[in-house]
């Protein structure tokens, strides 16, 4: 065997598995088609936010922000984490019900979070359009730059003999073995699909489909806003399963810019820019902050989230092969959610019990038993 276990791709997930794998003592090899980070987990925001919207999202993604928050300290400053929190914005006084229910849940679960009178709110983000109800605060809530969170959670897994091994693209998967566009075939005990969008290209029925997103960025205006601002109509644009919709999210970066999103389109695929939705995004985040209209946009890009039917991701054993495991499907969250996911993954290799119930995450919700039963060649 070359290793006792290879990733196939050094998105944030491979690489923050990597890490998990190393600090186990397997020896690892990453294999990435292109470079490291520069796919999807390039192209999010990385806001790292607990949401809500069933049990295990709010597992993952509360231990994924627990997880980034104990390392925050070894972060380089490259990484640029920052606890900016998260404000909710209510429009409405059915918004502000919304806003309590949730403050009543959280101060149920021990998640910090305050509500946020209108006069409180205009004293911290002056900017905001006038009328608006209030807000729930989550203040521990954090933003990162993810691709250097990349690089940073590689080197830790270098730093303890991982081989990370860029353009070298996977093209044919069989249990225990690999080979790559090259030729190279690779021996492992082990094989990890973190391939993001990719992934059902290497394992055909895999349920996922890329999700579109656009975010816009502008030059720098230091404390502008402070926080990361979403509307709190964000979630049904993230459960929905609509063709495309757009919410309102802004994010304050370490260098001053402004990062606007978001949007989401499932029936379009190609990599340009959708004029049109960009059109509607701006509109509707110039509606929660006017003077964004005055401010010069720089730069405006896509990516895609790599989505699953229940916008849960793929945790755990493929189940038409012992030897292949899988680690995608991470949909809006995966840059919230790498360091529990990695960890998740990494307890059901070594066959330990984890601290987060990892049912909801297996893959073989989505496979039938009749595939399950054949196995691979
Ligand atoms: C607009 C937008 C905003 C987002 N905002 C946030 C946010 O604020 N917070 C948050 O938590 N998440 C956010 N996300 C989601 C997050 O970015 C993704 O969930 C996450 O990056 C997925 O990581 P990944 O490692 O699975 O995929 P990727 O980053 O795509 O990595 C997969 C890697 O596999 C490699 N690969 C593919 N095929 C092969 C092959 N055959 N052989 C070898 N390597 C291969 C690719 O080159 C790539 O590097 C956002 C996403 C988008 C698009």
């Amino acid at each position: 065997m070359d290793c006792d276990i290879l990733i196939i791709g050094a998105g944030i997930i491979g690489a923050a598995l990597a890490a998990e794998l190393s600090l186990r003592r397997y020896r690892v090899v990453v294999l990435e088609a292109g470079l490291p980070g520069a796919a999807t987990s390039a192209a999010g925001m990385g806001h790292l936010v607990v949401l809500d919207d069933n049990p295990a999202e709010l597992a993952l993604a509360r231990d994924g922000v627990t997880r980034w928050q104990s390392c925050q300290d070894r972060l380089p400053t490259n990484v640029e984490y920052r606890t900016c929190g998260t404000l909710w914005l209510a429009r409405t006084r059915e918004e502000m019900l919304e806003a309590e229910r949730k403050h009543t849940f959280y101060r149920a679960i021990n998640l910090p979070s305050q509500l946020l009178t209108a006069a409180a709110l205009y004293a911290t983000e002056p900017h905001l359009a006038p009328g608006l109800a209030g807000a729930l605060l989550r203040p521990d809530e954090a933003v990162i730059y993810p691709p250097t969170a990349v690089t940073w959670l590689l080197a830790q897994a270098q730093s303890r003999g991982t081989a990370v091994l860029s353009r070298q693209r996977v093209i044919d998967i069989a249990p225990n073995r690999v080979r790559t566009a090259e030729g190279r075939i690779w021996h492992a005990e082990q094989i990890v699909v973190a391939a993001g969008n990719v992934s059902p290209h290497l394992l055909p029925g895999l349920p996922m489909q890329p999700r579109k997103g656009q975010l816009v960025i502008t030059e720098r205006y230091p404390d502008y806003v402070r926080h990361q601002l979403v509307a709190l109509d964000y979630l049904q644009s993230a459960h929905s399963n609509t063709a495309n919709s757009v919410a309102f999210n802004v994010q304050p970066r370490a260098t001053g810019q402004l990062l606007i999103g978001s949007s989401r389109s499932f029936d379009d695929t190609g990599t340009q820019v959708d004029w049109p939705l960009i059109s509607r995004m701006l509109t509707t985040a110039f509606s929660y902050l006017p003077g964004l209209a005055e401010l010069q946009a720089i730069r405006t890009w896509t990516g895609f989230r790599p989505a699953t039917p229940d916008k849960l991701p793929l945790l755990g054993r493929w189940p038409v092969a012992e030897s292949i495991w899988l680690a995608t499907g991470h949909e809006g969250l995966g840059i919230t959610t790498a360091l529990s996911s990695a960890a998740l993954l990494a307890d059901l290799i070594d066959g330990q019990p984890s601290q987060i119930d990892p049912a909801p995450y297996c893959p073989s919700r989505f496979v039938p038993a009749s595939t399950q039963r054949k196995e691979m060649a």
